[in-house]
């Protein structure tokens, strides 16, 4: 895994306990610019902020730009997990996409050794039972 020098390069981290002994760490990185391999960025606003409102990412290079959707649906996640039921610790790469389960965006990391599946939620948002 990978593990940036500065935040700068990413777009998502988090750090989370599955159940009793179980962990799950996940690193995606901003992409970089298809044409000249600049990080993208989305469009700041007057007071250098990222616009939440942006539907596109820009290149702050070359200018190209990529829609949101297709620049989101195309991250990949750097994962390291310990599995809760098999104790399994391994390293992988999986596509970054986030569903909703038991109402709440999950991304889903299953276990290579048992086929455990661990949810990483949206911090501070418990599953509901
Ligand atoms: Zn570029
Ligand atoms: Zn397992």
């Amino acid at each position: 895994m990978n593990i940036p020098d500065s935040m700068d390069d990413v777009f998502y981290y988090t750090n989370r306990d599955i159940g009793e002994s179980g962990e799950v760490i996940v690193v995606v990185l901003k992409k970089k610019c298809p044409k000249c391999g600049t990080r993208m960025e989305k469009p700041k606003s007057k007071t250098g902020k990222p616009l939440r409102t942006a539907t596109e990412y820009n290149c702050p290079n070359c200018g190209n730009s990529i829609k949101k959707k297709e620049y989101e649906d195309s991250l990949t996640a750097q994962v390291r997990y310990t599995c809760p039921n098999c104790g399994n610790s391994e390293d992988t790469e999986i596509p970054f996409i986030r569903k909703k389960v038991k109402g709440a965006l999950s991304l889903v990391v299953t276990c290579s050794k048992c086929s455990e599946k661990m949810h990483v939620t949206k911090k501070f948002k418990a599953l509901k039972k």
